[in-house]
């Protein structure tokens, strides 16, 4: 698409709707559920702020690549937690995302040439294809595995190249990846309550493979078909939070075709981000006519795993799983789907487990993407944060449902020292289901489930 770069004010396409900053009525009551306005105590740092700054831009009252700007809208975690309590429901999310698409077409040129290639094969070619991300991701393994990542620390090597940082973002490669194979899994549980479509997703499949092992292990524990069509891809979310919004309409084309081949009744996510993400894909094709609908009725069958599980209802035959558990709420479950309540029932029905709420529970915990790497000040110190907050209920696990949030809390976890392990909410349920005894009177215990 054409876009003509000028110093003032956004430009066509995908320029923040004046219908939605227009809205805000400067109440303030987001700024406590803000993580950036609660660290910093300073308005622009906070959603009210950053809503007039985004107007400000719109009204060619301030320069788009002015550093203040710039800085708030990479600062702005993206979490949604604005929007969650916004009275005169603003939508945020629809301002920001346009904001840093504007930013990056504006800039995109002034950055290091090596900054670009590695984004432009990043976003490009590896979250556009899946095998290639698997390539990548198996050598990304045995450079992890083999002495290779200790040479690169203890030569300086990283540190040359400065790659210090994006080496520490990358998350540990599964031994096994869950590669989709276009297989039909057949319940288990009874006759089949529905078919559904797994997402297996980029990171997910390489890095958190035995997620979705678990993910459809318990789905047809509970009486579902489970298909994982080979011809899916990534969810679009890392290009659309990155401003590449065109990126972001190729690859969410590829779910919906995909989805639409299979015949399934509902399509499954065990990622609270990609949820979040395929949940707006209407959105994302508001300007285009062809494929509005389409999308929109794609977005209707989107369910996160938790959700949908809670909705059909889960086998009972669930064994012991002695401890104490706490919630991690990820930001675009709780704030951009508004799905609090299925989690906890689903972790309140483990026998033996006890649930004890920590504070903020639902304030992110400093993942958000790249976030890490663009803004590692803050990134730490809302990681400092969540793990204060964690252990002060001293609990054996934490539960939560975004890979972003599990490396983020268990980092966090390392550098205090402690040992409390960090669980997808499906990998807790699927070890509740292998440990069932028929016999024991574990069986009976799901009533004995508390909440503390
Ligand atoms: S709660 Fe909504 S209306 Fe009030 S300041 Fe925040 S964004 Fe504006
Ligand atoms: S999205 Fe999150 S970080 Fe950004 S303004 Fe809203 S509450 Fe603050």
């Amino acid at each position: 698409m054409e876009f003509v770069e000028t110093k003032l004010g956004f430009q066509e396409p995908d320029v923040p709707p004046e219908s939605v900053f227009n809205q805000c009525v400067r109440c303030g009551l987001c700024l406590p559920t803000c993580p950036t306005y609660v660290e910093t105590l300073v308005e622009t740092s906070g959603p009210r702020g950053r809503i007039a700054l985004i107007k400000a831009v719109s009204e060619g009252r301030l320069d788009l690549t002015s550093p203040g700007f710039m800085h708030q809208m990479s600062e702005c975690l993206d979490c949604r937690a604005c929007e969650a309590v916004c009275p005169s429901g603003v939508a945020y999310g629809r301002l920001l995302e346009p904001a840093r698409t504007q930013i990056e077409r504006a800039t995109a040129e002034r950055r290091p040439l090596f900054a670009r290639l590695v984004r432009g094969f990043a976003l490009g070619m590896l979250f556009s294809n899946m095998a290639l991300m698997r390539f990548a991701a198996a050598l990304l393994r045995f450079y992890q595995r083999s002495g290779l990542r200790r040479f690169a620390h203890e030569s300086g090597l990283l540190r040359g190249l400065n790659l210090e940082s994006l080496e520490a973002l990358a998350p540990a490669m599964s031994r096994r990846f869950f590669v989709p194979s276009g297989e039909l899994r057949r319940t288990t549980h009874g006759v089949s309550k529905a078919t559904a479509f797994m997402h297996a997703g980029c990171v997910m499949h390489v890095a958190f493979a035995e997620v979705d092992e678990a993910t459809v292990r318990v789905l047809t524990r509970c009486g579902c078909d489970v298909v994982t069509p080979r011809d899916q891809g990534c969810c679009g979310a890392i290009a659309v939070h990155a401003g590449e919004m065109e990126l972001g309409r190729k690859l969410a084309k590829r779910n919906i075709e995909s989805f639409e081949r299979s015949g399934a009744d509902v399509y499954v996510v065990n990622a609270a981000g990609c949820g979040s993400t395929l949940k707006e894909y209407g959105h994302l094709f508001e300007a285009d006519t062809a494929w509005s609908e389409r999308a929109s009725a794609f977005s209707a069958k989107v369910r996160d795993v938790t959700e949908f599980l809670d909705a059909i209802g889960i086998a009972p035959e669930l064994g012991r799983i002695d401890g104490v558990v706490t919630y991690q709420e990820p930001c675009h479950l709780a704030h951009a789907q508004r799905i609090t309540a299925a989690p906890r029932r689903l972790l309140a029905s483990i026998p033996g487990l006890i649930l004890r709420e920590m504070d903020e529970s639902s304030l992110c915990c400093g993942s958000a993407g790249i976030y890490n790497v663009t803004q590692p000040e803050m990134a730490g110190r809302l990681q400092e944060r969540k793990v204060a907050n964690i252990v002060a209920v001293d609990p054996a696990f934490v539960a939560t449902a975004n890979p972003g949030c599990a490396l983020q809390v268990a980092a966090g976890i390392r550098k205090a020292g402690r040992a409390i392990e960090v669980k997808h909410i499906v990998e807790l349920l699927d070890e509740a289901y292998a440990a069932y005894k028929p016999t024991s009177r574990a069986s009976s215990a799901r009533a004995a489930s508390t909440l503390a």
